[in-house]
């Protein structure tokens, strides 16, 4: 594998082949692509076996010509598009979205679920200049689990219409960040939902544990109407148990008057109850 000093750090050196002084620099960069020009054809060709044959060096490589001075993005690693290219794969970040930008994430991408009607709080992730992702938190959907200091992941959502190679991590990090801000709210623990064929794995790399499984059944009932889109699925509940931080701005809210303390298997069986009406 080439592991020189690139070409550019070394601009009298002459080229190969062409002879000429070697000159390599970034072109034009367009979301997950470049094009980069070169004093030759010959050594363009050779560079660009390069970097599909080692993508590490193909990453040291793209920082010596100041790619991510030019894109203002940190650049994670050169990946593979799936398609026997090369895509920039940036560091993900996580960042404020609005409401309707949240919305028209989760009706464009969400694989199975509607927007919720209402939510406490969300958040996007990005992939240098590309939404990749979204994250609805609000009170959880099972009435017998409101007014427990829980809130509830109602909907994350990762754009699947992209490398798989951008996406990587990007459900745990979502995942991450909705417990650590609902920690940060003051609320004690936190839980979601996967279909029970989804293997949960960003969620156990988050930290997450499995609590239970729950049988589709149906959110509908004559008290409430519910979407019943993918409702005969049973349901892995999983849940982190937080420890509110210092700097907490509120309390959980006070449990119900018509709370009891059940045990949480019971608890399963009421709010499965519940959901059949
Ligand atoms: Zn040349």
């Amino acid at each position: 594998m080439p592991d020189t000093v690139p070409p550019s750090a070394n601009p009298v050196i002459p080229c190969m082949f062409c002879g000429q002084p070697e000159h390599v620099e970034i072109f034009e960069v367009w979301g997950h692509e470049w094009m980069f020009e070169t004093c030759c054809e010959g050594l363009h060709e050779q560079l660009a076996i390069e970097m599909a044959e080692d993508p590490e060096w193909a990453k040291r490589f793209l920082r010596t010509l100041d790619l991510e001075v030019l894109c203002g993005c940190k650049l994670r690693r050169v990946a593979d598009d799936g398609a026997c290219g090369v895509i920039l794969d940036w560091a993900l970040e996580i960042r404020e979205i609005d409401r309707d930008c949240a919305k028209r994430f989760i009706v464009q991408h969400h694989a199975h679920c509607r927007v919720p009607v209402t939510w406490r709080f969300h958040t996007g992730i990005y992939n240098g200049r590309t939404l990749l992702g979204a994250a609805l938190v609000g009170n959880p959907v099972a009435p017998a689990l409101n007014g427990r200091g829980i809130l509830e992941v109602n909907r994350l959502c990762i754009r699947r219409d992209t490398a798989a190679a951008l996406r990587w991590n990007a459900a745990s990090m979502l995942y991450g960040w909705c417990a650590r801000e609902a920690a940060r709210r003051g609320w004690r623990k936190i839980i979601t939902y996967t279909r029970a064929d989804e293997p949960g794995t960003s969620l156990r790399a988050a930290g997450w544990k499995m609590e239970s499984r729950v049988r589709g059944r149906g959110w509908h009932s004559a008290r409430r109407a519910r979407s019943n889109t993918n409702s005969w699925i049973d349901k892995i509940r999983w849940a982190r148990d937080l420890v509110p931080t210092a700097s907490a701005s509120r309390a959980p809210l006070p449990a119900r008057s018509d709370d009891r303390s059940i045990p949480s298997g019971e608890l399963l069986e009421l709010s499965t109850a519940r959901w059949m009406g």
